[in-house]
């Protein structure tokens, strides 16, 4: 990750830091790129061109340009891109899976065989990967391990054909400059956690920003404009969960990321928002950013905070991955560390009796308000299986919370639980540092299923205020065990105690329930009777979660994509300002991400029909 030294006073930092990467042409806030074009012949050079060093060669075709198109770049063209780009170009990555299909060429059958479906899901097997998805689904499923679904052999289906495997600001300039002048579609990857697949797309160049990870410590931090003067971590994009919570355990502080430890919290998780175990104390993950560098869709690299590009920092908080730019580094506030009480149990329907299981839910329902009110973070699942049902804490988290409080909070449940006798050992554990808290609370959790799809909803404060509201939701969320969908829900509040005007969905704000559901469709189903599954599950279960909390929204990262009006389910008020923002900063429409800002004028053709990447992206007419 290359530094800014010359933005420092832009950013309002008492600290400088170090050299540049680039060598920077200064004007007006912006650095073009630095890359010497002078031995790249007059046909290609125009390829490199930032959009303010020539004017952009923006194509209006129906589709992005493929393979097999006239306008589909040379190799020559491609070759030079590597060339200028040190070499980070990887063409043709082959997909992981490959090594159990004979006609591959990495076919080893040692190997697969390795690869039994819990390895294959674990989120560490693929972490290192330049292409692969913790959302199959959405790659389109063209090439699985055999024991987990048939996908009938292996082709690169929604995969991009080329990876910029950027490590520099400069890497990610000439694959931006590239992508728009050339009409070839582009996509943004750092971890491919997003529920919707929005790291992939077929056969496009895709930004891998894994590898952007460095994290630099600032003992002081002091934005007026923000409000701000404290310690804060500048960070690469590709820097993960589990990396920034040990470096900031190491200095005794925290930063808010999310609970899965492999999530990108630096990359798409803070662009769209982020709730973590510290939101209910510190707001959303975007809630805590002082400052970004960004390429944005022009090929330029520049600062974006207070004071220098404020739309695109007021966008580039919540509103979205591969939509404005491609951040580079993000600058986030460090806070004091805290003491955590966590509380972890479960109980299910085999041993309680499905009555009492039931009533032991609805009276977990009364105590919702009030865990958020007391900012506790509570991760809890509802799984359905062959006529049972289980419940789990998964944890209950409470950031700054004594072991006395913490116990003194659940206890009304309890005393009810105890009521209804239902047996439970609820292992309440006091931590004195998050770091710790968190590593022993929550799950590893793993890639997504061949054969499923999550639908989210913000419940607001509305649904839980009256005893009637709470029969309501309870008589929801029980609708939808039985029809075997499986749940996992947040009870939290995501208020943000600095009050920032920034893109975060207006829906976290009085939001007491961060709930999802999923349905499971046979696994060797056809494409159409997949597609009905879904719509049904559209139509009927996610759309009777809306019809009890009206005006409510959805998280963007955990999410159908099938969500109907996703840009006020995603953003509330904020959408039509983001809309005008997007025109404004991509003109070319060179960023798309489905679901994303402005991606209603386009849409992936899938070969199969379905929501997946595995098509071109053409304009909707
Ligand atoms: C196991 C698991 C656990 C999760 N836990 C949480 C959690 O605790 N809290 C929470 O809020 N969410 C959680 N999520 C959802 C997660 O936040 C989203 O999936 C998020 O989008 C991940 O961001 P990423 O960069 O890691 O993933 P990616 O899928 O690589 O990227 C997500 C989106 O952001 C874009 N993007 C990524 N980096 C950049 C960049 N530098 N510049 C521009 N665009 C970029 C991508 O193009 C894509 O559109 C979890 C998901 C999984 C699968």
């Amino acid at each position: 990750m290359a530094s800014l030294p010359v933005m420092v006073t832009a950013l309002l930092a008492t600290y400088t830091s170090a050299t540049p990467v680039l060598s920077a042409n200064l004007d007006a806030g912006n650095v073009h790129v630095g890359v010497d074009l002078n031995g790249v012949s007059s046909t290609l050079k125009g390829l490199f061109t930032s959009a303010a060093q020539a004017s952009p060669n923006v194509t209006t075709s129906r589709c992005k340009v493929y393979p097999g198109d006239a306008a589909w770049p040379s190799d020559e063209a491609w070759a030079k891109l590597n060339e200028l780009s040190d070499g980070r170009l990887i063409a043709d990555a082959t997909p992981r899976a490959a090594v159990c299909y004979p006609d591959q060429p990495t076919y080893n059958a040692t190997q697969c065989a390795a690869y039994t479906v819990a390895e294959w899901q674990k989120s560490y097997t693929h972490i290192h990967d330049p292409i692969e998805m913790y959302s199959p689904v959405a790659q389109g499923l063209t090439c699985s391990i055999p024991n987990l679904f048939d996908s009938r052999g292996c082709t690169r289906g929604g995969f991009p054909k080329y990876v910029m495997n950027a490590t520099e600001p400069k890497h990610v300039q000439l694959a931006v400059n590239f992508a728009r002048n050339t009409g070839v579609r582009l996509v943004v990857k750092n971890t491919g956690h997003d529920f919707l697949g929005k790291s992939g797309g077929k056969d496009s160049l895709s930004i891998w920003t894994h590898w952007m990870k460095d994290i630099e410590y600032i003992e002081k931090y002091e934005d007026s404009n923000m409000g701000y003067s404290g310690p804060a971590f500048k960070t690469g994009t590709g820097v993960q969960a589990f990396e920034i919570y040990k470096a900031a355990a190491e200095k005794k502080r925290i930063v808010v990321g999310g609970e899965g430890e492999t999530v990108g919290v630096m990359g798409g998780y803070i662009l769209g928002g982020g709730h973590s175990p510290l939101t209910p104390i510190y707001g959303t993950g975007a809630d805590n950013v002082l400052s970004f560098e960004v390429v944005t869709a022009d090929g330029e690299f520049v600062v974006a905070n207070s004071t220098s590009n404020t739309d695109l920092f007021w966008a580039l908080r919540g509103g979205g991955g591969s939509t404005f730019g491609v951040t580079t580094s993000v600058t986030v506030k460090a806070h004091p560390d805290v003491e955590v009480t966590a509380a972890r149990f479960g109980f299910s329907s085999a041993q309680t009796g499905v009555e009492t299981f039931w009533a032991a839910i609805r009276s977990y329902v009364d105590s919702w308000i009030a865990n958020a009110d007391a900012q506790t973070y509570t991760y809890w699942t509802l799984i359905p299986s062959n006529g049972t049902f289980a419940f789990a804490f998964s944890p209950f988290f409470a950031p700054n919370k004594s072991l006395e409080d913490a116990t003194a909070l659940l206890q009304p449940w309890f005393n009810k639980l105890n009521e209804l006798g239902v047996k439970f050992d609820p292992n309440i554990t006091h931590f004195d540092n998050y770091y710790d808290a968190w590593r022993s609370s929550f799950p590893l959790e793993a890639v997504q299923k061949p054969n499923v799809a999550t639908a989210s909803r913000l419940f607001p404060r509305g649904n839980f205020e009256s005893e009637e509201k709470r029969q309501e939701i309870f008589d929801h969320i029980k609708r939808s065990s039985e029809k075997n969908r499986v749940q996992v829900h947040f009870n939290m509040q995501a208020k943000d105690p600095a009050n920032n005007d920034n893109a975060v969905n207006s829906h976290w704000r009085p939001m007491v329930s961060f709930s999802m559901q999923s349905v499971r469709w046979p696994i060797n189903s056809t494409s159409e009777e997949i597609l009905k599954i879904r719509n049904d599950f559209q139509d009927v279960d996610a759309q009777s979660w809306r019809d009890i909390s009206p005006g409510a929204g959805g998280y963007l990262a955990e999410a159908d994509r099938l969500e109907p009006d996703f840009g006020f389910a995603f953003w509330g008020d904020k959408y039509p300002k983001l809309l005008e923002l997007k025109k404004k900063l991509d003109p070319y429409d060179l960023f798309f991400a489905t679901t994303g800002v402005g991606s209603e004028k386009w849409k992936v053709e899938s070969v199969d029909g379905l929501p997946n990447e595995n098509g071109k992206l053409c304009r909707v007419e």
